[in-house]
């Protein structure tokens, strides 16, 4: 089929084919005195460390200087429905919520809310699926990686990338902090608004993935060769330490990571998982690498993992104490949630009706 040959973006139907804009047309795309970050996750399990320092911790360090939306994107939690308990999935969406505030987001100076709760999230992503080519969701990895196996694939699982496409371009997003695994996604993001602009106009603010230095990709405690993810840690104990652990199964969990009968520490010769134990102690230590290596030089891995069950408590201990608060007053959640929505509405209808009047649609 033809639409699935589409190479790339240069490959749409060139700017001059594009109707011109409708003169009562929605105001157009805004640029910002700040950049507008945007980024989510989804609320299918616990949150892990790979979760905290691939995106949260940047999320809250990036704060003072950038103008944020943060989702908790539910409707994604949706593509493997074999696995969804409805009670089970509303309560998972408050504590991931949650542990955003807890982890340091300020709901005052942010925007936090549940993407189903802005329902024009599921608008702008059938709007966005009909330009979608087929051939560039087929090549996502994820798509890949997580249909690997299964014997029923429903069909989000492939079109996930353009719902996630609607949740950044909704927002007039610049900046998309993500780790690494998203990186595809957040590239395809682009590649679709150009060719919706190539199409209909130009509608977006076109974004563009921010992946941090360190941390971007922790991988499984008990599997270093794997990304440490939500689903597999909710089949696996050792695989990630996760955000509520208490120390104890912190400590066993980092005790019992993979690593290789060497004495091996320094990062450049050293196996998949003790250059992952390392990883996770300089993302949260901040130190170079070079100091860390000196300290455990020559002392064995069991000296290194206790370092980092060290530094892992003394992280986790803060945030578990205010999720602990936040929890205990439900009511004050649910009214931070439901005013992050109205927020959140405001730039994503405007950018909707935008949608809207360049594709033909609407009252
Ligand atoms: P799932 O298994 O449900 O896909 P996940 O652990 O991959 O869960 P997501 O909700 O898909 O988590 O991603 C949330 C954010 O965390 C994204 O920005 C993603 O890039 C980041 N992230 C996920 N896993 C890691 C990891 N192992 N290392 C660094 N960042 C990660
Ligand atoms: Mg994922």
């Amino acid at each position: 089929m033809a639409s699935t040959d589409i190479a790339s973006p240069s490959a749409a139907a060139p700017a001059s084919d594009a109707p011109a804009p409708a003169t009562d047309a929605p105001a157009p795309a805004t640029t910002h005195a700040r950049p507008r970050v945007f980024s989510g996750m989804q609320p299918t399990a616990a949150l892990h460390l790979g979760n905290y320092l691939g995106a949260l911790k940047h999320w809250v360090a990036g704060q003072v200087e950038r103008d944020n939306v943060f989702c908790v994107v539910d409707l994604h939690a949706l593509t493997i429905p074999e696995a969804v308990d409805p009670a089970d999935l509303r309560a998972k969406s408050r504590a991931v919520a949650a542990l955003y505030l807890a982890a340091g987001i300020d709901p005052e100076a942010s925007v936090v809310f549940v993407q189903s709760h802005v329902p024009e999230h599921a608008e702008a992503s059938w709007l966005l699926g009909c330009v979608t080519p087929l051939g560039w969701l087929q090549r996502m990895t994820q798509f890949k990686s997580k249909t690997h196996g299964r014997e029923s694939i429903g069909s989000g699982l492939l079109t996930y990338p353009a719902l996630m496409a609607a949740d950044i371009l909704l927002h007039d997003t610049d900046e998309v902090p993500v780790g690494e695994d998203q990186m595809q996604h957040v590239e395809l993001t682009r590649d679709l608004a150009i060719r919706f602009h190539h199409l209909f106009g130009e509608v977006f603010v076109l974004p563009r993935a921010v992946i941090p230095t360190a941390g971007a990709r922790v991988m499984g405690f008990d599997e270093p060769t794997a990304k440490m993810s939500k689903s597999t840690a909710s089949e696996r104990p050792g695989h990630a330490v996760l955000l509520l652990d208490p120390p104890d199964v912190v400590g066993k969990t980092i005790m019992s990571a993979v690593t290789d009968s060497a004495r091996e520490t320094r990062f450049e010769h050293a196996s998949p998982g003790v250059r992952n134990l390392l990883t996770v102690w300089q993302a949260l230590d901040g130190r170079p690498m070079a100091a860390l290596e000196a300290e455990v030089e020559g002392k064995g891995y069991g000296d290194l993992k206790k370092r980092v069950v060290e530094v892992v408590v003394a992280a986790l201990a803060p945030i578990q104490a205010r999720y602990a608060e936040l929890l205990n007053d439900p009511a004050e959640l649910d009214a931070l949630l439901a005013r992050g929505a109205e927020r959140a509405r405001e730039t994503a209808a405007n950018t909707l009706a935008r949608m809207r009047a360049a594709v033909g649609v609407g009252p």
